[in-house]
């Protein structure tokens, strides 16, 4: 293999990571999270949380502020 072939390409590696936040409601609706609650998942449901046409989604601001505190502490 030539150098020309060796540096066509430029090996990029990012992380994409996933966090649980313990926040007493869900991130779009103030349905509670079902295992901060004890229940089982899907029984505690709303239009939004559902996805229905319509419905408007409004930001959780605990998960807002506990996901901007994560942010900063790992840089
Ligand atoms: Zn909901």
């Amino acid at each position: 293999m030539s150098d020309e072939k060796n540096n066509a390409y430029e090996v990029v590696i990012g992380l994409e990571v996933h966090a649980h936040l313990w926040t007493k409601s869900k991130m779009f609706c103030a349905c509670p999270r079902p295992r901060r609650s004890g229940l089982k998942p899907n029984t505690q449901t709303c239009p939004v949380c559902l996805g229905m046409p319509g419905v408007l989604p409004l930001i959780n601001e605990e998960a807002l502020t506990a996901a901007l505190e994560a942010a900063l502490a790992l840089k």
